[in-house]
């Protein structure tokens, strides 16, 4: 019913997932989503973050920042990281999404994208033709009011839990130890 809202994966976080794995699938790239993702809104990366990526490069793939904040905020969260951005993305519309398939030179099939939201990041990579992974939202205090559009979201991924045809579409992709 939702079918254009759900990812093809969903997940704890951005270190739950088999990075090898998704290479050897056949992923060359991956497009992340900045705040609530990787970290909390707002925050300086972290050392496991900088750390992630070195990682993930390591491996083989091309990385690129889609963010619908301002370049000072990615310019500040990339002081220890190496990798293409996109900023002022306006997600969900998809002309940003194209561009970075286009500015990591590889194929849409080879892409995936790792987001928070719902209406922004999965809508947009959905409508891109993108494989896209959600992750739970980062929230530093659990007690943290959360707003309608989460409720909202809450409600579709619900019926997005009940329907199996939609889930895991990219196939044991959660690391062995977080199973
Ligand atoms: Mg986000």
């Amino acid at each position: 019913m939702f079918k254009i809202l759900y990812p093809y994966e969903y997940v704890e976080s951005v270190f739950s997932i088999d990075y090898e794995k998704l290479y050897s699938n056949g992923f060359k790239g991956i497009i992340f989503d900045i705040d609530n993702t990787l970290v909390h809104h707002g925050d300086d990366s972290t050392k496991e973050i900088d750390e992630l990526f070195r990682t993930i490069q390591n491996i083989g793939f091309k990385t690129l920042l889609l963010s619908n904040n301002n370049e000072e905020r990615v310019k500040r969260f990339i002081r220890n990281i190496d990798t293409l951005y996109i900023c002022d993305a306006e997600k969900p519309k998809i002309t940003n999404y194209l561009k970075a398939v286009e500015m990591m030179n590889i194929k849409k099939e080879e892409t995936l994208f790792i987001g928070d939201q719902i209406f922004t990041d999965i809508y947009g990579a959905n409508k891109s033709g993108i494989a896209s992974i959600l992750v739970k939202f980062i929230q530093i205090n659990p007690e943290e009011k959360i707003g309608k559009r989460r409720e909202i979201e809450k409600i579709i991924l619900n019926f997005y839990k009940k329907n199996k045809y939609f889930q895991n579409r990219l196939g044991n992709i959660v690391k062995k130890e977080d199973k």
